[in-house]
């Protein structure tokens, strides 16, 4: 917005930002002048591994809320593994547990990177929430 790449669309009305020179109101709803190419590499982060997996332990199958759901590494850290796409997947906190440093448990899918647009797609078989009610309608 400061640079000119943005039209706002619509303010927040109670959230003012102040600088030392300026103040503004908070942007909801701003379009981007340039088109931006969404980017087609997926980070790997426990979120994204969590998200893959759409919350379900790969031990047990059980449904898990996000903070229920703990990282496995395959190959376990103390073994040499790594933390990355191919060596993790969701657990439950007690199959993370009695799986501990054991390699002969496998999980249910031979983990793997996805794709941006797998994560993208999974995310919108998920419910959501918003914190500006004004944007529900931008995100059909
Ligand atoms: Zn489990």
């Amino acid at each position: 917005m400061v640079l000119d790449k943005a039209h706002v669309l619509a303010w927040h009305e109670n959230w003012i930002v102040h600088s030392a020179t300026w103040e503004t109101q908070v942007p909801s709803i701003i379009m981007l002048k340039d088109y931006m190419k969404p980017k087609a590499a997926v980070r790997f982060s426990k979120g994204n591994v969590f998200l893959r997996d759409l919350y379900k332990c790969q031990y047990c199958n059980i449904s898990l809320t996000k903070k229920d759901c703990t990282l496995d590494h395959v190959h376990p850290i103390s073994l040499g593994g790594k933390s990355v796409w191919d060596n993790s997947v969701t657990a439950c906190g007690p199959c993370n547990a009695r799986k501990s440093n054991s390699t002969k448990t496998k999980p249910r899918i031979k983990p793997y990177k996805p794709s941006y647009y797998e994560l993208v797609n999974k995310r919108k078989t998920l419910p959501f929430q918003v914190r500006d009610p004004a944007w529900l309608e931008f995100l059909q």
